[in-house]
């Protein structure tokens, strides 16, 4: 039996992914993206701007049959190589090994890698049109070229991967209101670069890291990518005093500051001025909507639905697994697709919900907490009881990065492990008078064990049941 045609808006990371696994399942996908083919650009743009991939990510893509091919194209992270101001770095890891690492790929070359694969898999896309308007209820779309000629579309079964300024999104609230509510974190950011050293080693500092310079209400960070260079990225408030970006407006002012707050890192970057001064500030928000589809007509993927600020690296990990499940439901629906898109905004937004909330929490620890001794003791005694009782131990971060287990039981059992933890520090102090055999029963009280292979929690698609979650200090 033929499968519906489905009309994309967005062909960016989720868009393209989202229309390889329909095509693969046999839809006909047709994609209209505002910005120029990707693979054009891939050879001739001289910066690469890299996204860190997890297990979520990674599971899409096999699921895609792509894992191969990006694994490629990226640089591992082993962990947090966090920088001092006396220029001391030390390693913190993600994971137990490095079988839990994350990997940094260029945003442009997986979104090319995607299209390509898309377009293999039956999926048309038309490059350099943008959605200017919708009408929802007829399903006809207006279209704009880079000639600026108007055009109108009939579209099929309408989805919105056009990210977090979705226009698509803005029709449909139009036409049936979805609750959208914005939550600016009054911070923004600027892309900077550390470019291949030369010599015998590529990379101007360790590439197998995700580097950290925490100061307080501020960071940089820089991620490797595959050619040598590191894509930095400042954050700062956007206003108030100093440092903010109101305050540092030009690359004269932010030198002075830079080469004080960031010795070691200032220093890699010789065209820090040209960078600074050519680069935009974005802004950083999250995007939450109380309906995500208008029945069975149009629905919303990726950061058009909830769009969230990059501190857990986890905004595009989260798109890709919205489009492994929306692709399922729409294979599966029988032609119900009101009902399918209802069942993926009930299985999706609980965990699109818990990962917002964990990114705004990793924010202030990745900002704040990385060198604070509280903090510090906390991630000593959770290294031990990962040691002492891995079925009842794994930090959030782990459950969030290196497992599929769902945002939502990742947050909620996070909370309870961070009581354990504090619970254990109060009675004990520090980690190392902790006693082990109390560190377990406590656990054990707490969490029902996680299932697992070796180290390696089994893949699940729904959250299991926390039935001892009922922990009380
Ligand atoms: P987008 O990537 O924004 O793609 C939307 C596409 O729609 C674009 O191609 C756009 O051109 C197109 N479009 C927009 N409007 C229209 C229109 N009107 N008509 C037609 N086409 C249109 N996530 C991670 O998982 N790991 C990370 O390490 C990470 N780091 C990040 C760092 C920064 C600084 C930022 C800002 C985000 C980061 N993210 C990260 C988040 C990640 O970038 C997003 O979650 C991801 O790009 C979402 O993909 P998307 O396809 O939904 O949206």
């Amino acid at each position: 039996m033929a499968r519906q045609a489905v009309t994309l808006i967005g062909g960016g990371l989720v868009g393209a992914l989202l229309a390889q696994l329909l095509a693969t399942r046999g839809f006909s996908v047709t994609v209209f993206e505002k910005r120029s083919d990707p693979r054009r650009l891939r050879f001739t743009r001289g910066r690469t701007i890299n996204l860190a991939i997890a297990e979520r990510g990674w599971h899409a893509l096999r699921t895609a049959g792509l894992a191969e091919r990006a694994l490629q194209m990226s640089v591992m992270m082993r962990g947090r190589m966090v920088h001092g101001r006396d220029g001391e770095a030390s390693l913190q890891r993600y994971g137990l090994d490095d079988n839990e690492v994350i990997w940094s790929i260029s945003r442009s070359g997986l979104n090319a890698l995607l299209v390509d694969a898309a377009e293999e898999a039956g999926a048309t896309f038309h490059f350099g049109q943008t959605l200017t308007g919708a009408d929802i209820d007829e399903r006809r779309l207006a279209l704009t070229d880079r000639e600026d000629v108007q055009r109108e579309y009939a579209a099929c079964l309408l989805i919105g991967a056009d990210g977090a300024g979705s226009a698509l999104r803005a029709a449909m609230d139009l036409y049936q209101p979805l609750g959208i509510r914005v939550e600016p974190l009054g911070h923004g950011y600027k892309e900077l670069e550390i470019p291949p050293a030369t010599g015998s080693n590529r990379f101007a500092i360790e590439p197998h890291a995700l580097h950290i310079w925490p100061r307080g209400g501020y960071m940089s960070i820089a991620t490797p990518n595959i050619a040598g260079s590191f894509n930095v990225t400042l954050f700062l408030p956007l206003h108030g005093p100093c440092p903010s970006f109101d305050t540092l407006r030009d690359a004269a002012t932010a030198s002075a500051f830079f080469g004080r707050e960031f010795p070691d890192l200032f220093p890699l970057m010789p065209c820090f001025a040209e960078d600074f001064d050519g680069h935009p500030v974005g802004k950083l928000a999250t995007l939450y909507l109380d309906r995500w589809h208008v029945d069975g007509r149009a629905v919303l993927v990726g950061d058009a639905a909830h769009a969230i600020a990059p501190f857990h690296g986890q905004g595009m990990n989260c798109g890709f697994e919205d489009a492994v499940a929306l692709a399922d439901l729409l294979a599966n629906a029988d032609h119900d697709t009101a009902g399918a898109f209802a069942q993926f905004q009930q299985v999706r937004k609980p965990n699109a919900d818990a990962i917002a909330a964990m990114t705004l929490e990793n924010y202030v620890e990745m900002r704040d907490s990385v060198a604070d001794p509280h903090y510090l003791a906390k991630l000593e005694l959770a290294a031990q009881l990962t040691q002492w009782a891995p079925q009842y131990f794994m930090s959030r971060y782990r459950l969030v990065t290196f497992t599929t287990l769902p945002y939502a039981y990742a947050y909620a059992r996070g909370c309870v492990q961070d009581q354990v933890l504090e619970r254990l520090l109060r009675d004990f102090s520090r980690p190392c008078d902790v006693p082990q055999d109390i560190a377990i029963s406590t656990l054990q009280q707490a969490l029902p064990p996680l299932q697992m292979i070796g180290n390696r929690v089994v893949h699940h698609e729904h959250a299991p049941a926390l039935p001892h979650l009922a922990f009380e200090f």
